[in-house]
């Protein structure tokens, strides 16, 4: 079958589908959620199981999407996880084709179900984590559960889930400061780190420009201790800057989603927990797949829906138009 796949008015082709499978959370970071509060999506407008799996069916066997991450709110607490992994799997298998499954986690129980979900199929986890030392993480999550994330990535790595990937965000005045010792804690344990920027997604709209860690700072802090040097060009779809790390074979990524955007290569496209296809993190606006699929669309219509979602993405994020607006929903409602 000729696969029509998911090209913009730019061109640009999607074949990374972010899956959200929950807005919610076992921890509270500070960029992300309010200390308490926050609405919680109504049940019934989740997908089940069942048609998360069928949307997922639809991306890979119709649109050409070829990774599929799972991400949220927190992954690890959706119950029908392994399922929803072993069931995308197997539709993979099914239609021949090589698609590479990944979890965006903060690794709370990962310690318990890695194995599981390597059995499943899962392919590799990337582990939020901005701080070693438990103060700070309890500063930042408002939990007191660094032990719980440290075992989830060496269960991670020990089940096969690797390279295991680390994801870590400084906030000034806060771990701005940990930046060489984070990273030093990750070559220890073999985790590639890559440093996120934060971006204006908190679901209480407190980013502010100036207290934003740069790339080019997050860079300097790192040169503090290390000597970088970059490790690939051009950096393709990827929005991490590679850099080697005193000459050796180990990186560390840096990703500058604000001052150093990678929208003209982006590959993503996203689906919320509710059925919602967009076609950015910082879209206004969202098409809707449940609705039709609980009304009985073929796979074919729910296709050309999501080409439809698909073509008028913008050119850029253009969070420095002075115009920009942050997107009505959160971070966490739109899956990170
Ligand atoms: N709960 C999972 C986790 O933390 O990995 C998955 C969802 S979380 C929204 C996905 C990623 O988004 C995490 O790496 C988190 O650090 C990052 N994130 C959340 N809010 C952010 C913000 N305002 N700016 C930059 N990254 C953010
Ligand atoms: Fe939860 Fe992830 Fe948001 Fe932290 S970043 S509050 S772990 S969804």
């Amino acid at each position: 079958m000729q696969v029509q796949g998911l090209v913009d008015r730019y061109d640009r082709v999607a074949t990374d589908l972010r899956v959200s499978l929950t807005d919610r959370c076992n921890l509270r970071c500070s960029y992300c959620m309010p200390a308490e509060g926050l609405d919680w999506m109504p049940t019934d407008d989740q997908l089940t199981d069942d048609e998360v799996v069928r949307l997922i069916g639809v991306a890979v066997g119709q649109l050409g999407v070829t990774e599929v991450r799972f991400t949220g709110g927190e992954p690890l607490v959706r119950r029908g996880l392994v399922d929803i992994v072993a069931r995308t799997r197997a539709l993979a298998d099914e239609l021949g084709l090589p698609v590479e499954q990944s979890l965006t986690t903060n690794a709370l129980g990962l310690a318990r179900t890695a194995g599981t979900l390597a059995a499943a199929g899962l392919d590799r986890v990337n582990v939020s984590l901005d701080t070693v030392r438990p103060e700070t993480f309890a500063t930042i999550t408002r939990r007191d559960r660094l032990t719980d994330v440290v075992a989830g990535l060496e269960a991670a790595a020990a089940a096969g889930l690797g390279p295991v990937k680390v994801n870590a965000v400084l906030l000034r005045g806060v771990n701005d400061d940990q930046a060489a010792e984070m990273l030093a804690w990750c070559l220890e344990r073999d985790y590639q780190l890559r440093f996120i920027e934060q971006m204006p997604l908190d679901a209480q709209h407190g980013w502010s420009r100036e207290q934003m860690i740069t790339a080019d700072e997050i860079i300097e802090r790192l040169e503090a201790r290390f000597t970088l040097t970059p490790a690939r060009e051009p950096r393709g779809s990827a929005p991490a800057e590679l850099f080697r790390v005193d000459g050796g074979p180990a990186t560390v990524g840096v990703i500058g989603s604000v001052t150093r955007p990678f929208c003209g290569d982006c590959d993503r496209v996203r689906l919320t927990a509710d059925g919602q296809v967009r076609n950015c993190l910082f879209a206004r606006t969202e098409s809707d797949l449940r609705g039709p699929l609980r009304a009985g669309a073929t796979d074919a219509e729910l296709a050309d829906r999501w080409r439809a979602a698909v073509r008028p993405k913008a050119a850029g994020h253009g969070i420095d138009d002075p115009t920009f607006l942050q997107p009505d929903r959160p971070m966490s409602a739109i899956g990170g």
